[in-house]
């Protein structure tokens, strides 16, 4: 097993049990992400989808990881899950984004809001892999603010009718089955949740994003909805309870982002240990140089201050999804997943930044880890709730909801 990782494992067993169930699942997505990190590595270099990654974590059967058994998942708690989310992001967060949107903002949202047929329709084989989901909130106009979404739909006989487009959506092209988030044509304050089939006519990709400056491995795409039909028994939750759908998927997905980030720093620390002790310039190993040695203490010191909010948020998802109604657990929960979002995310930028510079000029080559990470490491303080929307969450909970911000 990876050697830090096992070591996260052995810090967490003084604070948690693990059962031997547990151990097993996290011994199994250590090997799957063993074998992920080479196709995902020449698919960043080649900018196409890391698809074989996807296969890879299909055989290996942790693309349910979190949902419960008697829908095909492996029913891994949130502790489990986020170590398992870690592993993942030390190999690259192009798959770790794949697997955030697959996993957790559109299977564990199927699990909480969907209803028996949804489950048996989309979650069992999303679970299993047999299909790729995808979670359609952005648009060109409407980013932190999905209130100004301008995706209609409108009720005709059994049916909905979609119009509109969405924006920087991954797995957008390679997913058979989206939850797209749409505001009502007749009562304009409405949203509502739809799970649309991408073969169904009136779906199209516009526009596969390429020119990111990193993620080069994921998929990241614009569509487009023109007159698209979804059956009635596609309606995620209640009619016009959309954002309550989004609002917990979301909290869900910043769990992932916060616990892949921690992976990031493993993997930059992990690099530059290696790196200190092999090149040598002016006559000695660089790590021997007491400003590289700063560095790598900045990265250890990130580690720290990145996993420990993120480890703590998760043990305390235990509690509240048993008890996911319970209104005080929820508020906790956002709170601590927003703070480890923004604490994880900000920490694994700085770690890839202190990283390339320990790498010299082959960390400033996608060629290094470090070089990898540095690219994508940006877009975590942008994705499932920029920065600044995580200072306002956090500063609400603090301050109460009159001093909120934002809506
Ligand atoms: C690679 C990638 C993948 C993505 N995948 C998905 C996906 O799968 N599904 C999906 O739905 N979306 C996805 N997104 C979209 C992402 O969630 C949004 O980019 C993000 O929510 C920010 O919205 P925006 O880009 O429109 O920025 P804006 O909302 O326009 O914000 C611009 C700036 O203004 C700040 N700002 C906005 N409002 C306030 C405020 N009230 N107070 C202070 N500052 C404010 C923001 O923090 C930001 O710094 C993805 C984005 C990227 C880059």
């Amino acid at each position: 097993m990876e050697t830090m990782f096992a070591q996260d494992i052995e810090d967490l067993k003084n604070l948690y049990s693990f059962s031997k169930e547990e151990l097993d699942i996290l011994e199994r997505v250590d090997k799957a992400a063993d074998e992920i990190a080479l196709p995902e590595f020449e698919n960043y270099l080649n900018r196409k989808v890391n698809m074989a990654g996807v296969q890879i974590a299909k055989k290996h059967g942790i693309l349910g990881l979190p949902v419960k058994k008697e829908y095909g998942g492996l029913g891994a708690n949130a502790l489990v899950t986020a170590l398992a989310k870690e592993r993942l992001g030390q190999v690259g967060l192009s798959f770790s984004s794949f697997y955030n949107v697959h996993v957790f903002l559109t299977q564990l949202a199927l699990q909480r809001w969907g209803n028996d047929y949804q489950k048996e329709k989309y979650l069992k084989p999303a679970s299993k892999g047999d299909i790729i989901m995808a979670f359609g909130l952005t648009e060109p106009d409407a980013g932190s603010d999905p209130s100004a979404m301008q995706t209609t739909y409108e009720k005709r006989g059994d049916k909905f009718v979609l119009n509109g487009s969405k924006y920087l959506i991954t797995n957008g092209s390679i997913a058979n089955n989206e939850i797209i988030f749409a505001k009502s044509k007749e009562n304009k304050g409405e949203i509502s949740a739809f799970i649309i089939d991408t073969k169904s006519n009136g779906f199209s990709v516009s526009m596969q994003l390429k020119e990111k400056i990193g993620l080069f491995a994921s998929d990241t795409s614009m569509l487009d909805f023109k007159g698209l039909e979804v059956p009635k028994e596609d309606v995620l939750g209640e009619i016009g309870k959309g954002m309550h759908v989004a609002y917990s998927s979301l909290m869900n997905g910043r769990m992932g982002v916060a616990s892949a980030s921690v992976g990031v720093i493993e993997d930059c620390l992990n690099a530059v240990l290696s790196r200190a002790k092999e090149r040598v310039q002016f006559g000695k190993q660089i790590g021997k140089h007491q400003l590289i040695q700063k560095h790598i203490v900045k990265i250890a010191q990130n580690l720290e201050m990145a996993r420990w909010p993120t480890y703590f948020a998760a043990i305390r998802k235990i509690a509240y999804e048993k008890d996911p109604d319970n209104k005080d657990l929820e508020r906790e929960i956002d709170k601590r997943t927003a703070l480890a979002k923004k604490i994880a995310s900000y920490s694994a930028w700085d770690s890839a930044d202190h990283a390339v510079q320990v790498f010299g000029g082959f960390g400033y080559s996608l060629f290094s880890p470090v070089g990898r990470h540095y690219c994508d490491t940006r877009v975590t303080r942008l994705y499932e709730g920029s920065d600044e929307i995580m200072e306002l969450k956090i500063a609400a909970h603090l301050l109460g909801d009159d001093f909120k911000a934002f809506n």
